[in-house]
Parts: structure tokens; sequence; C-alpha cells
């Protein structure tokens, strides 16, 4: 972790997505905490708040919790006005949820069901763009929103399947966010995290296999950490950004640029996963 500054003192925001310390989210709020935001943490249900509360306690500047279901849009809405009447404006919103049925993250993509494909690109993708039409009102000129991706929306990975249409849609949501925000002085950004063993990871097949491949093939050498990603949601929520809206940004160890197996680690690679 950075040594704490007084980057974001006086910035408020949402963080959505908030499921352990493991996640993801977790990561983000410490960063945003180190560097003195007031943060709001969204959770699912009153089971899931019980899981939350004891991390919000952890955060100084009087963190806020707050119930948020994506799948109804009326408990978003709900949501965005409780924190309108609470905090009146806004900087900043982190998106950082995601869901499939995990018997589908196996498996044939054709095979996929309408169910499926309608539920994940909700809570996946449509939840980013309902969370932008409602803090629209309440943010800031100058505030920034974050939504959490994956490398499975440009490039086939296994077991990703419509999680990766979903991440398409979503980064290509970014885009058009980014354009309509715009208007107000408010940045959008995505960022394509390298994996990391969360909850949500956990339902994807072979994870183990996919974060030892990233770790034998990424130019550093290594896997991204929850703590790396919440340094880089930092700078593009923060006026380090400033410039940066429409942007997908890979935070994973430079794995996205790689065409091939580290001939270094092939041995190993092929050992582990495929005849080389
Ligand atoms: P995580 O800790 O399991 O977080 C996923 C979050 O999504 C949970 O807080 C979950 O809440 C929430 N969620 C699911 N359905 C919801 C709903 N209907 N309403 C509100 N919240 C809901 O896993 P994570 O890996 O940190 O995931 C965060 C984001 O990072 C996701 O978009 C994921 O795709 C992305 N990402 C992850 C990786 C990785 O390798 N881990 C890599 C790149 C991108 P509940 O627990 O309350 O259901």
């Amino acid at each position: 972790m950075t040594v704490p500054t007084a980057l974001m003192a006086g910035k408020k925001g949402l963080i959505m997505g908030l499921a352990n310390d493991k996640s993801i989210a977790w990561g983000i709020a410490q960063a945003l905490n180190a560097h003195g935001a007031q943060i709001a943490i969204s959770y699912q249900n009153e089971a899931l708040e019980k899981r939350v509360k004891p991390l919000a306690d952890q955060l100084d500047h009087e963190p806020m919790l707050i119930k948020c279901d994506v799948t109804d849009t009326a408990s978003v809405e709900a949501c965005f006005k409780e924190l309108g009447e609470k905090w009146g404006k806004i900087d900043f919103v982190v998106h950082a949820i995601a869901f499939s049925d995990k018997n589908q993250l196996k498996g044939r993509t054709i095979d996929t069901t309408l169910d499926n494909f309608t539920m994940t690109m909700h809570i996946s993708c449509f939840s980013f763009l309902e969370a932008c039409r409602c803090a629209s009102p309440i943010m800031n000129e100058g505030g920034s929103i974050v939504t959490l991706t994956y490398l499975g929306a440009e490039r086939t990975l296994p077991n990703y399947n419509i999680m990766g249409v979903a991440k398409a849609a979503l980064e290509a949501s970014v885009r058009y966010a980014a354009v309509d925000m715009g208007k107000q002085g408010v940045r959008v950004n995505g960022i394509s995290a390298g994996p990391i063993k969360t909850l949500a990871a956990s339902g994807i097949g072979d994870f183990r296999k996919i974060l030892r491949w990233n770790e034998l093939n990424a130019p550093l050498g290594r896997n991204v950490t929850q703590e790396e990603v919440g340094m880089s949601a930092l700078a593009l929520l923060s006026p380090l950004g400033a410039a940066i809206s429409g942007e997908v940004l890979h935070v994973d160890n430079g794995y996205h640029i790689t065409g091939m197996v580290s001939l270094e680690h092939a041995h190993e690679s092929g050992e582990v996963l495929c005849e080389f």
C-alpha cells in the first residue's frame, strides 16, 4: 500500500460489489480510504450486510452501508436516492459486480440458456448502465466512475463463456457511458484486472489453472493483487486520472500483450495444461 495522502480528502462515493476481504472492491475501498475518501458500500441483502459490516467498520471517515440488489431497478434507484439524501453530491462510483450460473461457466458457450444469458447480462452489464443513470443527478463535475472487466471480453478464455460476452458488452458500455457522462464532466473507465482468487472467480471452471498460467506467462511473472488493482482504481477515480475517460486499463502484469507462452516456462506450462 502506498503512503497515505490527502488525494481523496473531501471526496465521497459508492462502492458496489464488496463481498468479503478477498473482493477486488475491498482492495479499492482500502486504497480510497487510505487517501482520505468517504465511502458508502452497497450490499445485496440483509444476510450479506452482516458480512460487509465488519469490513466497513475498518474504514475511517464515517462509512455508510446501503442495500442494493442490482436485479431490482427500484432497489438501485432507492440506493442512489438515499445516498443523495444523506450525502448530497458524490464524486465516485465503483461497480465491481458480476454474476452467472456457475454450471454454465464450464462446457460450451453455445449451450448457454436464455435465462442465464439474460441474468448474466442484467447483473454484469446492465447494472453498470443503470448505476451510471442513477448516479448522474448526484455526481459532482470532475467525478469518476470505474467498473471491473476481464480479458475474456477481448479474447476467448477457457470456461469464461457467457461472462466474456457480458464483459464485451460492459466494455462497450464504458465507452457509451463516457460520452453521456462526459457532458456533465464525469469520467467513466474500466479496469481489466488479471485473475485474482475471489468468491466470484471460484465459480469459473479450472480457475486455479488460469491463475498459474497467468503467473507463468505475464511479463512481470506474477499475478496481480487486489491492492494493486486498488491503486490503479485510485488513479482513475482521483485527479491523477483527470484526462482519462472511456478507457479500459489493463491491470494484469502485462499478460494481455502476450501472444505465446513464455519459452522460459513453456515446460511447466505444458506440464500443467497441455502437451507442448
Ligand atoms: P466478489 O468478491 O465475489 O465480488 C462480486 C460481487 O458481485 C459480490 O459483492 C456480489 O455480491 C456482487 N453481486 C452479484 N450479484 C449481485 C446482485 N444481484 N446485486 C448486487 N451485487 C451483486 O468477486 P470479484 O472477483 O472481486 O468481482 C468483482 C468484479 O471484478 C466483477 O465484475 C468481476 O467480474 C471482476 N473481475 C474479477 C477478476 C478476478 O479474477 N477475480 C478479474 C477481472 C475482473 P454478493 O456476494 O452479495 O452476491
